[in-house]
């Protein structure tokens, strides 16, 4: 019995095959002949992210705390694929938050990032989709993202600019009203640069 999501990976491991013919190489030569295979299972996990449960990612690690001054998680590695190019951007991320009355377990928030990072993405809205999902699970006073990533479509083809980086910033609630509390944040993740 084949099951729907072996025929999945097949379908994609057979157009896989199809695109190296496609670029005029011989699919079946020694080096190319598990290469499909090897595209199939590398894109299903690069875009696993699709079917992940945020509420089960942060299960039982959301406390209860009186704490109310900014958490950073800052240099947070993050990896993701552009959805204009299927080419990777990577970098890092930078998240902080200031609690009311709930705070959340610190290795989620990684956990969080790969949710969003692991699908096709701009970085602009895997940016805003981090922030808003914080802002939802925990109702802080505010939320702020900024992530620095490079994106290899713009290194290796059309402006090929292997240096710029490209900054995006997502401010919420009093990160966006205060300038103080975005200052906070902003100089705690310039200093560590
Ligand atoms: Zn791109």
């Amino acid at each position: 019995m084949i099951t729907a999501k072996k025929k999945e990976r097949g379908n994609t491991e057979a157009l896989v095959k199809e695109l190296l013919a496609n670029l005029g190489e011989d699919p079946v030569r020694e080096g190319l002949e598990k290469t499909p295979k090897r595209v199939a299972a590398s894109l299903k996990y690069l875009t696993s992210g699709y079917h992940k449960d945020i509420k089960q990612i942060l299960n039982g690690a959301i406390f209860d705390e009186k704490y109310d001054e900014m958490v950073v998680l800052a240099d947070i590695e993050l990896f993701s694929l552009c959805e204009h190019h299927l080419l990777p951007f990577y970098g890092k991320c930078h998240v902080a938050y200031i609690p009311n009355g709930k705070i959340v377990g610190l290795s989620k928030i990684p956990r969080l990032v790969d949710v969003f990072a692991r699908r096709l993405q701009v970085q602009e809205r895997l940016t805003s989709q981090i922030a808003e999902c914080l802002m939802e699970a925990l109702n802080p006073r505010g939320v702020g993202v900024v992530i620095e990533a490079l994106h290899l479509c713009m290194a290796m083809r059309g402006v090929e600019k292997n240096n710029a980086v490209c900054i995006t910033s997502s401010m919420l609630g009093v990160f966006r009203s205060d300038q103080r509390s975005r200052q906070e944040f902003l100089s705690l993740i310039n200093h560590k640069r």
